[in-house]
């Protein structure tokens, strides 16, 4: 049994070194902030999202980088050994919900962080707050220890967990980078990821705080479909989010960075174009003295309706029964096919995730550690290792931290 040292104390760097302690070593975690778990409390809008209740062959379908590399560690430490961890060793209560999210039942992400700060103390885990780890210390391919400036703290082990680049106010900032490169390890490269998407049209701007449930998106590229998915949006003063927009950005981040991608909403994905003409008609006839603007409020959200207007090119003060049957089907290619050109995403500050990290051909799956450096451990978001929204990231940091808390 040995020393080791945990750098960062959020929810892989806490679950790591509760392992590690539970092995019998002497663990110490070094985190920057005054506190632990820092992004952790902000994790499901204050109430933490903390796994998924799903199967782990299902698991698998929601990782977006690198599923394979995690096989050993979610098998190892799987979504319902995690609610067992919390409910039984840690004694929170914890509930599931919608979509197999699951939450403590007090729905306060602080219940989470001081049940890991409780099970640590128990497990005599010593935590140094306000450190910020620099350095390794390696000597003859042997991690030897860390340092923060001028002080040095001897290990047998250390554990990098430091996290990516998201919401860096939370103090992930991207130093296990910078100390993993040190170590010889490459870094994919990062980007922003689970971030909203600025877009070209002014007109955006009008719609701001509108939310679309049950539209479908359609992304293309150099005019090929590339991604489609069902589900709500929403528009923002720059652009477009919601959770369809959110997942979209983790699976198109290559391509938004070209610039030449553009997506199309289908406001009435449940009808076809034949369809929709019958259902305008009808409307129309109900309407016949009606202008055309104030013939929509059945079919549209009203904030979209003026959008709608204006890009039909129809007045708006246009009676309805001379609306003739080609300006009618350009209105029902309209509404299925509202176009926008992505710009970019946002950045880290808005990013729920990172994408990239360090690489995982230099890391071996069965215990996290460095192919590199002997004794040297990864864990969490700092890895190339990401997932869509729903507690799969949160379950990948516990995994991953479990892996290589134990394997020491
Ligand atoms: C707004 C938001 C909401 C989210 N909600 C959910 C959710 O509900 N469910 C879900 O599954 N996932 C959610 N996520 C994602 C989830 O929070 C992350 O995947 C997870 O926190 C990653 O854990 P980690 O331990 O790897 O990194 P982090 O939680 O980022 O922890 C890293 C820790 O290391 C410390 N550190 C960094 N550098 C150093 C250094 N040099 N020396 C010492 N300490 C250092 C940091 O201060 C930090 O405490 C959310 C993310 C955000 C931003």
């Amino acid at each position: 049994m040995g020393k080791v040292i945990v750098v960062g104390a959020g929810a892989a760097g806490m679950m790591a070194a509760y392992a590690a302690a539970l092995g019998g070593n002497a663990v110490q975690i070094i985190e920057r902030n005054e506190k632990c778990g820092k992004k952790l409390y902000i994790t499901g809008k204050g109430r933490c999202n903390l796994t998924n209740n799903c199967d782990v062959q299902d698991f698998f379908e929601h990782v977006v980088s690198n599923p394979r590399f995690l096989y050993s560690s979610l098998y190892g430490f799987t979504a319902e050994q995690t609610m067992d961890f919390f409910s039984k060793e840690l004694g929170l209560r914890i509930k599931t919900e919608r979509g197999n999210r699951v939450f403590p039942v007090s729905d306060k992400s602080s219940d989470v962080i001081n049940s890991l700060v409780r099970g640590l103390q128990s497990k005599g885990v010593d935590i140094i707050y306000n450190k910020r780890v620099d350095r390794l210390i390696i000597s003859d391919g042997v991690v030897k220890g860390a340092a923060c400036g001028n002080e040095v703290y001897e290990s047998d082990s250390v554990i990098i967990a430091t996290g990516g680049l998201s919401y860096p106010s939370t103090g992930s900032t991207g130093d296990g980078y910078m100390l993993a490169a040190s170590a010889g390890h490459s870094i994919t490269e990062t980007y922003p990821a689970l971030v909203p998407l600025m877009v070209k049209e002014e007109w955006v701007k009008e719609l701001m705080g509108l939310s679309l449930r049950n539209v479908t998106v359609s992304f293309y590229m150099n005019n090929k479909k590339i991604y489609s998915e069902f589900g709500e949006m929403l528009f923002t003063h720059f652009g477009v989010s919601g959770p369809l927009i959110l997942t979209a950005s983790s699976y198109l981040t290559k391509q938004i960075k070209s610039g030449k991608l553009s997506m199309y909403i289908d406001c009435k994905p449940a009808l076809s174009e034949e369809e929709l003409d019958q259902r305008i008609l009808r409307d129309f006839e109900k309407q016949k003295n009606c202008y055309f603007g104030n013939s929509l409020g059945k079919l549209l959200p009203k904030k979209l309706i003026p959008v709608v207007i204006k890009l039909s090119g129809i007045r708006y003060d246009k009676p309805v029964n001379s609306i003739s049957a080609e300006e009618r089907r350009k209105l029902v290619r309209l509404i299925k096919n509202i176009g926008l050109t992505v710009k970019d995403t946002r950045d880290y500050n808005e990013a729920v995730i990172t994408k990239g990290g360090i690489n995982v051909k230099e890391i071996n799956p069965s215990t996290l550690e460095s192919k590199i450096v002997k004794n040297l451990y990864f864990a969490g978001e700092v890895i190339d290792v990401d997932a869509v929204t729903g507690g799969y990231n949160l379950q990948i940091a516990w995994s991953t931290g479990y892996t290589a808390g134990s394997s020491i």
